[in-house]
């Protein structure tokens, strides 16, 4: 059994912000409406937040067409806007024990992985964009005849950002960043389950020295807020982190205007291990892949396939693993795993569990809930799982995991591959060949070898097939807030 951790409470962060932020200015919602946001560990609300909706997003678009239109930030020198960058990523580390409390409050992640895991990650990538900033550069191109032909690269103008609430401030940095680094002018909507670190980060960015109307951060739902930055003709691009099924909204509601999306969405991701694995490192590796987060990361290795060969063994150290795995209180520095974000969730991921045992999958350990209040699971195996099961091939976004047997090589790739997602993938073996076999014939933007989870601001994340398209991080991050422009100039 996963046993809940004492309590022993870091100090409870003060919360500041809970307004929109819309030209530089705190101002409640026109409606004048709240919603409430909730500690997942204890279902207390924590604060009430204005509830952004059209009537908000139309002045931030305001605010952010102006700020792109007239304002100083496109203009600027670009070494300046990466300084101002970089005195964001300096204001934000700190400040990195309150904001890593602050999300813990608000999502119920463990304090130690936003101090340790997520904000760090997040000030790198902001540091990385800001390096950017000076080197978004075009091309001279020799074309036929007498001319003089170069491309520039521009920004695309006011994007729309509309984040999950698994990684709160990771997802702020992964599209402020490049936005910012463009040159292009934001409207975010954080997701309504965690508005709060979103909040504190727009206070930082002004302390920074962002201009006014560069940041707008209008909280509220999907359907309101959401939509009306999807629907909005001043928005010149979307970028959106989420559900596939949202994505598909979304798409439908841009089509009019054909504006410009971005999407990382889901994922069901295959985690093999071969026979000739280092099994040890294999299995730490199984269990952050799937457990990270509480298990609520789009790229969760939640289908690990297990060869024929070590399939016993191999189960045993997992299983064993997951039961010693530390569930409890947030802000105890030794939990390992938070409760779910909410209640919707906590009862679609019991759904799953319960469709599993259903289906005749074998419960391995977990399935049930741990303590009385507080949205928390137990890090749950399923072995005996077939392929066609709902929990091997929906995502399930909690601490799952479906246990596969493989034998044959082809065999596997196809089982691997048989999905409509394509976000990520592992392999575990001591074979250089095969290891690099597998990395060519998985369907995933991301295939880690001999490690998972490993995340750097530099290196491109993105998803084949409904995982999404485009990609955030490193170079290939800032095209989609570039604009190509070909200027051709006769010499005659
Ligand atoms: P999840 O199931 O992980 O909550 P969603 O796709 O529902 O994923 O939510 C991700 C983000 O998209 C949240 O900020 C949410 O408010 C927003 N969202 C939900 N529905 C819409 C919509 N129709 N238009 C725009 N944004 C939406």
């Amino acid at each position: 059994m996963a046993t809940v951790a004492e309590p022993r409470r870091a100090a409870r962060p003060e919360i500041r912000q809970t307004q929109l932020f819309i030209d530089g200015q705190w101002t409640p919602a026109r409606s004048g409406k709240t919603f409430e946001t909730i500690n997942p560990a204890t279902e207390e609300v924590i604060a009430q937040v204005a509830e952004g909706d059209a009537a908000d997003v139309e002045a931030a678009v305001l605010a952010a067409r102006k700020a792109f239109d007239d304002g100083p930030w496109p203009r600027m020198d670009a070494r300046e806007r990466g300084r101002i960058m970089m005195r964001l990523a300096d204001l934000i580390e700190a400040e990195i024990d309150e904001l890593a409390a602050l999300e813990a409050l608000d999502n119920g992640k463990p304090v130690s992985d936003a101090r340790l895991g997520d904000i760090p990650l997040a000030i790198s990538v902001l540091r990385y964009y800001a390096g950017w900033a000076d080197k978004i550069q075009g091309q001279t191109i020799p074309i036929n005849g007498n001319f003089f032909c170069y491309t520039r690269k521009e920004p695309v103008g006011v994007a729309g950002q509309i984040i999950p609430w698994n990684f709160p401030i990771l997802m702020v940095s992964w599209k402020w960043g490049p936005a910012l680094a463009a040159g292009c002018t934001i409207v975010m909507k954080p997701a309504e389950q965690t508005p709060l670190t979103c909040l504190r980060l727009a206070r930082l960015a002004q302390e920074a020295g962002v201009p006014d109307g560069v940041i707008n951060v209008v909280p509220g739902f999907g359907p309101t807020a959401g939509a009306a930055i999807v629907k909005h003709p001043g928005i010149d691009k979307v970028a959106f982190t989420g559900s596939g099924e949202t994505a598909q909204v979304i798409m439908r509601q841009a089509a009019d205007q054909l504006k410009r999306l971005t999407f990382e969405l889901g994922g069901k991701s295959p985690n093999i291990v071969f026979a000739d694995a280092d099994l040890d490192a294999a299995a730490a590796g199984a269990h952050v892949g799937i457990y990270l987060n509480q298990g609520q990361c789009c790229c969760a290795g939640s289908r690990l396939f297990v060869e024929d060969k070590i399939h016993g063994e191999f189960v045993e150290r997992v299983v064993a693993d997951s039961k010693a795995r530390r569930v409890g209180d947030p802000f105890d520095p030794a939990t390992q795993q938070g409760p779910q974000v909410d209640r919707a969730q906590y009862d679609k991921i019991m759904g799953y569990i319960e469709a599993g045992q259903k289906e005749g999958a074998t419960l391995a350990t977990g399935g049930g809930r741990v303590g009385e209040k507080g949205f928390f699971i137990e890090p749950t195996v399923f072995t005996n799982v077939a392929d066609e099961m709902a929990i091997a091939r929906e995502e399930i976004f909690g601490p799952v995991l479906s246990v596969l047997k493989f034998s044959d090589m082809d065999e596997l790739i196809r089982r691997a591959n048989a999905t409509n997602f394509g976000l990520a993938a592992a392999v575990w073996t001591r074979d250089v060949a095969k290891a690099h076999q597998t990395a060519k014939r998985l369907r995933a933007g991301t295939v880690w070898v001999n490690c998972y989870d490993v995340f750097d601001a530099a290196a491109p994340f993105g998803g084949f097939k409904q995982s999404g398209f485009g990609r955030e991080l490193g170079e290939k991050g800032l095209d989609p807030y570039l604009e190509h422009k070909t200027v051709t100039v006769s010499l005659d």
